[in-house]
């Protein structure tokens, strides 16, 4: 028997993910015949666009199976510089790219800039593996709660009262996993100023870009002087309906991407080789099917909120982004207690808003990727569960 500490420090610092947590019970219960109806997982429910699985089909049939260059395929990075020039209106080019998971990018990043004692402001409640990855790294994440009044934005102002001497990087997700909400551009203007004045690195997680119904998505490495301290992530998981294909990006100076991809050279190496000429099809090729797959989930939000809405004791906002509802409720029972309630009694799974953070105490957070048909049975069960209590 191994007799001495067996963990790292680092490792007994990082909570579960309170997302894939849930996600895995209601594969459990599914393998065991309880029919759950899921608002759990953030993943949408279509297929990947068939000529997305074609391209990848030509390459694995070409023989396109080793190794690739570590940060890429040309073809690869040239179409994300050139779609993150257009989209986002970010002065790049390819050398600005380096291909990798969304989450690996982040946990990338996390161990290269952050020493143990630095301090990360994050917006609460924020999508939960920000907080693992900085704790995983030995920094500390400092919460800056934001109220479901200014639909859970934050401002400069909100910000510059978590800043100290320790404040190194600030994270930014907009459109927000899990709220939804999406910075205008005046706010993130000004968090942009405050960035440049209090020298602060930003790492900014825009893989909900074009899942936008309302308003316009902003990138902040766009403002002046913002691309050098500025490393935008994203990815094709949620705007293609690719999340098990893995593949995603950070975009960054030139230094940035060397200093990142030693990491990536000691991990993965480099992404899986056939799947990324699909990426090329994906990012140049039509674009119909992702329209089709924005156009349903509007539909499906204000189905949802409207349902939502209508519970007693509930009250949503309407999000103008992601695949996500955020509500609140007023009863009396802790948001991971409502979770275990509502899989036994209505046996619906949802995202405890504590999973979040402790300002999404109070909230759950409802992932509507998921049938009109699931959605409106669900949130039947949901409200019937709720007036029990
Ligand atoms: N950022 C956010 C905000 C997310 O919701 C997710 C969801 N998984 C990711 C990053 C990670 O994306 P991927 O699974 O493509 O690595
Ligand atoms: N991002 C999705 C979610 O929040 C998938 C799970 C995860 O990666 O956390 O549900």
């Amino acid at each position: 028997m191994f007799s001495k500490k067996r963990f790292s420090e680092r490792l007994m610092d990082v909570p579960e993910s309170g997302t894939v947590a849930i996600a895995n019970l209601v594969s459990q219960l599914k393998q065991e015949g309880i029919e759950i109806i899921s608002f759990s997982m953030g993943e949408p429910d279509f297929d990947t666009p068939d000529n997305i699985k074609q391209a990848c089909i030509r390459s694995l049939s070409s023989g396109f199976t080793h190794y690739t260059p570590s940060t890429g395929i040309p073809e690869l990075r040239k179409a994300i510089a050139e779609r993150t020039v257009q989209d986002n209106k970010i002065n790049c080019t390819a050398k600005n790219v380096l291909v990798t998971p969304t989450k690996q990018a982040l946990f990338m990043i996390a161990l290269a800039y952050l020493d143990p004692g630095d301090e990360v402001i994050l917006p609460d409640p924020a999508w939960v593996s920000y907080e693992a990855c900085i704790r995983a790294a030995g920094a500390k994440a400092v919460h800056v709660p934001t109220r479901f009044e200014d639909n859970f934005r934050m401002s400069a102002d909100m910000m510059a009262a978590a800043i100290t001497k320790r404040t190194k990087m600030l994270i930014l997700n907009s459109p927000s996993n899990p709220t939804g909400s999406v910075m205008p551009r005046e706010t993130l203007k000004g968090i942009a100023d405050l960035c440049i004045e209090k020298d602060i690195l930003v790492l900014s997680d825009e893989i909900y870009e074009h899942i936008i119904y309302e308003g316009e998505h902003v990138s902040i490495a766009s403002f002046d002087g913002m691309f050098d301290r500025t490393f935008t992530i994203s990815g094709l998981s949620k705007t293609y309906a690719m999340t098990g294909w893995r593949l995603g990006w950070m975009v960054a100076p030139e230094k940035d991407i060397a200093a990142v991809n030693k990491l990536q050279t000691h991990s993965i190496t480099c992404c899986t080789s056939f799947t990324q000429p699909a990426a090329v099809e994906a990012l140049k090729g039509p674009q119909t099917e992702r329209m089709k797959m924005i156009k349903e989930f509007r539909k499906r939000r204000d189905l949802a909120l409207d349902l939502l809405n209508d519970i007693k004791g509930v009250e949503c906002n309407r999000p103008e982004g992601a695949f996500y509802l955020f509500p609140k409720y007023e009863h009396k029972i802790t948001s991971e207690d409502l979770a275990t309630y509502l899989m036994k009694e209505a046996h619906v799974a949802i995202t405890p808003g504590r999973s979040f953070g402790p300002a999404g105490e109070g909230f759950f957070r409802l992932s509507y990727a998921t049938s009109e048909d699931n959605i409106i049975r669900g949130i039947e069960s949901i409200k019937k569960a709720l007036s029990k209590l």
